[in-house]
Parts: structure tokens; sequence; C-alpha cells
């Protein structure tokens, strides 16, 4: 069974693993592989020596969340790590989930941590400050991975963003985690010449294994930072010190970084080998302003259950620009196919739900059998996202199956709406949702965040632009501007919230 940090600190002892931008703590990977095994040897005592304990960790991003779960894997315990902005009943929920042998905290998550204390003993109970510097120092560094750990068993537990409802427990198993992991590198190209910057959250698929487990994988470098802050992380990516080669964000995050910055600054983002996208839609224009900047910016399907599951190769600037608002071809070891309503594979450009399968999709939900059973068809996880394959097989994500409405008959999909949207210079970040109407069954509302200062846009002025774009059904019949939009930590609107909370 694969330890790679292992095999790095054998092979390149002195090559940085992982820097933290918060504590200042530098770890080449024979440091890294020694405090592995410190908390591993630590952690399983923790657990009473339990294969298979779960380990909850509440969290701000840092170089110890990552030794957790390096250390978690070598000890054969499973990393659970938890969002720590949900509030305590919501973590709550989940511990009850998880049922952690181990609570790993921050001294601010005390009280996130406590419903912990029900199932997590005197010895399983760890607070940690920023570094952990101070935690199992006595413990030998040369721990080795206990006999009888299997490939099938589970290795993380990861809770989905909650984007359309209650969050899921997903089983990643060691053998899926690899997968995984193999899916992210060959699709974005991360190799051990590979320099991440993370600060996408490090308890969401995209922030632990995309942007740093991967690196982590080949013997690259990753760089921690707590938190995304325009300003702050485009002056990261562009210092010759730290050297950052791959950037993983959301759309917004990109788009903020971009109205934050001097204008023409993006173009200092060049040098990257990918910036890459995913986790909810990137229009085809976005796609587009980047690569006027020469930067590659590509986008990917990913979900919590499957890891990447999509992504658009990196390496030629035409393909990008010609497939702006593609999520690119099935990762190299994961199947993709379209079914439409007849339960067929669909044609080429036919919409339909987008199935998976492969070796990194889960093992199922956790303590959730009816969930996982409706989630799957054999070994296709049906994603419950509508999209489409053209003619050339490069897939387009067409929107969430539940967030698409129907008025008057048609149906539409708020996405498509929202990438014309987009296209207004005013507009920062909108969302579009069908909300209930006497006449069309349902009518599109359009909820727009405006970029600083330019207040001045009309509703009229929207709906017109969409009608010059699109057919005018699809036109939104409500226009309101918020200050904010809800979104999960890793960076989604949660539409139903907006459902919810619309009043007419
Ligand atoms: P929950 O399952 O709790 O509602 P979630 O589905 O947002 O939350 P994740 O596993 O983080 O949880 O996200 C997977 C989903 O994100 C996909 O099913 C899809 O709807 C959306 N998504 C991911 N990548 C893209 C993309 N490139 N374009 C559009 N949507 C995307
Ligand atoms: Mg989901």
């Amino acid at each position: 069974m694969h330890d790679m940090i292992h095999f790095h600190a054998l092979a390149t002892p002195k090559k940085k693993a992982i820097i933290d931008l918060h504590t200042g703590e530098a770890y080449d990977y024979r440091h890294a592989d020694q405090r592995v095994s410190q908390i591993a040897s630590y952690l399983l005592k923790a657990a009473d020596r339990k294969i298979g304990a779960r380990v909850a960790v509440i969290s701000r991003n840092s170089a110890l969340m990552l030794l957790l779960h390096h250390a978690c894997e070598r000890a054969g315990l499973i990393f659970v790590p938890l969002n720590w902005r949900l509030a305590t009943p919501e973590v709550a929920a989940l511990i009850e989930d998880a049922q952690p042998s181990v609570v790993i905290w921050q001294k601010e998550f005390e009280a996130h941590a406590e419903p912990a204390f029900a199932y997590a003993g005197e010895a399983g109970r760890i607070e940690i400050d920023g570094s952990g510097e101070n935690l199992a120092q006595e413990e030998p560094a040369d721990f080795v991975m206990p006999e009888g750990i299997d490939e099938n068993d589970p290795s993380t537990l990861l809770y989905t963003s909650g984007t359309s409802g209650k969050s899921k427990g997903v089983i990643i198993t060691r053998k899926s985690l690899t997968y995984s992991t193999l899916n992210f590198a060959l699709s974005a190209g991360v190799s051990k010449n590979s320099v991440s910057l993370c600060d996408m959250p490090l308890f969401h698929v995209a922030g632990l294994f995309a942007v740093a487990r991967t690196p982590i994988f080949f013997g690259g470098s990753v760089v921690v930072s707590q938190k995304f802050d325009p300003v702050k992380t485009f002056e990261n990516l562009t210092d010759p010190k730290l050297g950052i080669t791959y950037y993983f964000c959301v759309t917004q995050m990109a788009a903020l970084m971009r109205e934050k910055n001097a204008p023409g600054a993006m173009k200092k983002l060049a040098h990257l080998d990918v910036l890459q996208t995913g986790g909810a839609p990137n229009p085809p224009a976005s796609v587009k302003a980047w690569a006027e900047d020469s930067v590659r910016m590509v986008d990917g399907f990913g979900m919590t259950e499957i890891g990447s599951a999509f992504s658009m190769p990196p390496d030629d600037m035409s393909v990008i620009k010609n497939k702006a608002g593609s999520v690119g071809m099935p990762s190299p070891f994961t199947e993709g196919k379209v079914m439409n309503a007849e339960g067929k594979e669909a044609g080429p450009n036919e919409i339909g739900e987008l199935w998976v399968r492969g070796p990194s999709v889960t093992a199922g939900y956790w303590n959730k059998p009816a969930e996982t059973a409706a989630a799957f068809e054999g070994e296709w996880l049906k994603t419950g996202d509508s999209a489409r394959k053209d003619e050339d097989g490069f897939y387009y994500i067409v929107d969430r199956t539940k967030d698409m409405f129907i008025s008057g008959g048609e149906n539409i999909y708020p996405v498509e709406v929202e990438a014309v949207l987009a296209e207004m210079p005013e507009i920062l970040d909108c969302a579009v949702i069908g909300v209930p109407d006497e006449k069309w069954g349902e009518v599109g509302a359009a909820i727009l965040l405006l970029k600083g200062g330019k207040k001045s846009l009309s509703a009229e002025a929207v709906i017109a632009f969409v009608k010059s774009r699109l057919a005018a059904y699809k036109a939104p019949k409500h226009v309101r501007f918020v200050d904010d939009l809800p979104r999960t930590p890793s960076g989604k609107v949660q539409k139903h919230k907006l459902r919810d909370s619309w009043t007419g």
C-alpha cells in the first residue's frame, strides 16, 4: 500500500513538502514523514488501537491538518475533517453521524468539539494550538502501518457541501482515494514539479484532495493558507519566493481577484501551469476573459462522491478557448455518460442526467443505505446534474437537475441565464432561481450582486440584455439587487436558501 510521504522522505528528504503561511512552518519530506509517524502512533493510542475509528478534526487550514490526514491514513484511522463555519448544532449532527473516537480542535472551536465528548474519552480529546508542534513529540518517528488494513477500508469521511440541503458523509476508501489523486493529477498536470497554493478549505474535496494531497502524492509542494483574500492571494500567486504553479478556486474567487487588483494585473498569472476552477458553474465569458490574459483557466466537474470526474485539459490554449464553458472529458480513470428521460444514452448535445463510474467513486454514504441505493444504478453514480456531451466528446454541465424549473411548459436551466448575466460588465455575481407564478407556474428571478459602486443598473436593462441573447421566455421576470449571496464555504450559492426566503 502506498505511503507517498514516506516514499518521498527516502527519495527527496530535503525537498519542501508543506509550507504554512500562517504559522510560518516549513516541512521538508523527512520532517513531514517523521511527524506523520509520531502523530499516527499517538492517534492510534488515543483511539484505543481501534483500526477504522473516526478522527474528527475541527480546524482552519494548516500544515497540521495535512499531517493529521496522512497520519490517519498511516494508522488505519478514518480522517473526518469538519466544516468549522457551521453552527454548533450543525456540527453536532455531523459528529453524531460520524461518532468519532478522537476529536481534535483548535481552541476557538471548543464549543463545536464538545458534542464529540459523548464518543471520545479523555485520551481522545485533543486541543491544538496553531502549529501542533507539541503534539506527539514523544512518539516514535518510525511508526509502521499496522497489519490488516485493506485497500477497501474507508480512509476519509468527507461531508458534502450541503448546497442542496443537508450534508451527507461520503465514504472514501483507500483505493478510491488513490484513484482520485491520480485523476486530479493526470487531468491538471500535477507532478513533482508542482507547487500549489491551497486556500480552499481542507474539509472539502477540492482543497484536501485536489490542491493539497495531489502534489504531495507526487513529491511536489503545498503552500497552505488560511483563507482566500483577493489581494493577498494574488500577491502569493505572483511571489517568486513561493513559486506557485498550480491554483484552484471557484469562479467567483477568480472574479473577485480580477475586480480587486489593478487593471491588467491578471496577466501576471500567465506563468501558472493551470488555474483550475470547479465545484460550481464557470461561464464561458469568464474562461475567455482569462484566456485573453494568457491565463490557463480550466474548469473541472467534481463531487465529494467522486473527486475529479471531468476536467478541461490545460495544455492547448486554442482548445481552452474553443471549448470555453465545457468541463472537458472524463478523468483518466472515470467513465461518464449522459442518460436521457427515456433511460437511454443521450445523443450528441442532448441534455440528460450525468452518470459516472470508476474506481474513485465512493463506496456510499455513511449510515445512509437508502440514500446510497438511490444514488446508484449498478456501478453508475447518478450525479443529479444535467449535462450534455458535444460531438467532439466534451461535456457541459447544464445545471443541477433540482435547480431546473419549468415556465409555461418550457425547461429553464438557470446556469444558462447566469452565464449571460455574467457578461454584463456591471455584474459581479448572480443567481437565478425559479419562483412560483400564477400565470406561468414558475418564472425566473435574478438575484444580482453588482461590482463596487455600480448601483445604477435597472431591472429593465437586465431583462432586455438577457432577451437580446436568449429566447424571451428564459429572461427573468424578477430582478433583485443584494449585497451578498448565501454560499457554502466551498463557494457555492445555496439556492435552496434563496428559494426558501423568496417572498414574491
Ligand atoms: P450537497 O450534495 O450536500 O447538496 P454539493 O453537491 O454542492 O452539496 P459537492 O460534492 O461539494 O457538494 O459538489 C458537487 C456538485 O457541485 C456537483 O454535483 C455539481 O452540482 C456541482 N459542480 C461541481 N463542479 C461543477 C462545475 N464545474 N460546473 C457546474 N457545477 C459543478
Ligand atoms: Mg451533491
